[in-house]
């Protein structure tokens, strides 16, 4: 189901990726790391990947953005992982990281973390290399549209993972809606949907640009996913009232769902 929205103008032109990581990754002034949405995204990620029960040859990351951290746990239990945006500027800055190039990213703060969950805050290094080689593909996405991969197909996928996007790409809940639908049809029945954002964020900022969010309850997400055939499996809400700094982003909270699809429906 295809929706028009000047959304896709908005990151298209204003979104800088250098800008972004610094704002939100930024070692000692990132806002993630200052509110705890990363501490609590990661453990999440680390449990859900290692737990065994969400596995399988071919992972999607739907609005990868030029940030690799969510799929530092991921790339333990998935043969192969799909990046995907809908800016050719963020394809430029996650390529750079991912073929080591000068002036991309230094995630090793975040790596840690991860390694530290995993048992080893020394491996980053191995997983820095494991992340390069399990990412196969970086594509071209647009979950507005009936195939977010056009004119790509791939075969149905086991797991889509998607951090931030639908509710970035997305001017009303009809339209977030749909985006789930379109980015429903990558998936397998029986595979799962792992989806983490911001609860109630109206705005947001990247540098001295604004952006529009779209403020989402649990509610809303728990019926979204039921009529697009999942069963939701596990669903974590971190609030964020009095950590986060209002200037940046609005949000009240964090979340972290896992869903099982389990039928087609569109
Ligand atoms: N997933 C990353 C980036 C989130 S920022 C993270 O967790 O940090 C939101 C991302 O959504 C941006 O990279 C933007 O380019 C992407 N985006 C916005 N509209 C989109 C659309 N219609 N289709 C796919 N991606 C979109």
């Amino acid at each position: 189901m295809a929706s028009g929205t000047n959304r896709n103008d908005i990151y298209r032109r204003d979104f800088d990726p250098k800008d972004y990581m610094d704002t939100y990754f930024n070692k000692t002034s990132g806002l993630f790391m200052d509110d705890h949405y990363l501490k609590f995204i990661l453990t999440h990620l680390h449990n859900t990947f290692s737990s065994g029960d969400v596995k399988g040859d071919t992972l999607i990351d739907i609005g990868s953005g030029p940030t690799i951290y969510q799929i530092m746990s991921a790339c333990e239990a998935f043969k192969e992982i799909i990046a995907t945006d809908f800016s050719e500027k963020n394809h430029q800055e996650y390529k750079r990281w991912l073929h080591n190039e000068p002036g991309a990213f230094d995630w090793s703060h975040v790596g840690e973390m991860v390694c530290k969950l995993e048992g080893d805050r020394s491996r980053w290094t191995d997983k820095e290399k494991k992340i390069r080689a399990a990412v196969k593909q970086v594509l071209k996405c647009d979950v507005l549209e009936s195939n977010p991969l056009d004119p790509v197909v791939l075969p149905k996928v086991d797991c889509l993972l998607s951090l931030l996007c639908l509710e970035a790409a997305s001017k009303d809940c009809d339209t977030f809606y749909c985006a789930l639908q379109n980015i429903t049809t990558l998936l397998k029945v029986g595979g799962h949907l792992v989806l983490c954002g911001v609860l109630g964020c109206k705005a947001w900022m990247v540098a001295d640009k604004q952006f529009p969010g779209l403020p989402i309850t649990e509610d809303f997400l728990r019926s979204s996913l039921a009529k697009c055939g999942y069963d939701v499996k596990e669903v974590q809400v971190q609030p964020v009232a009095g950590k986060c700094n209002v200037n940046l982003c609005d949000y009240y909270g964090n979340f972290y769902l896992v869903a099982e699809k389990k039928k087609e429906v569109k």
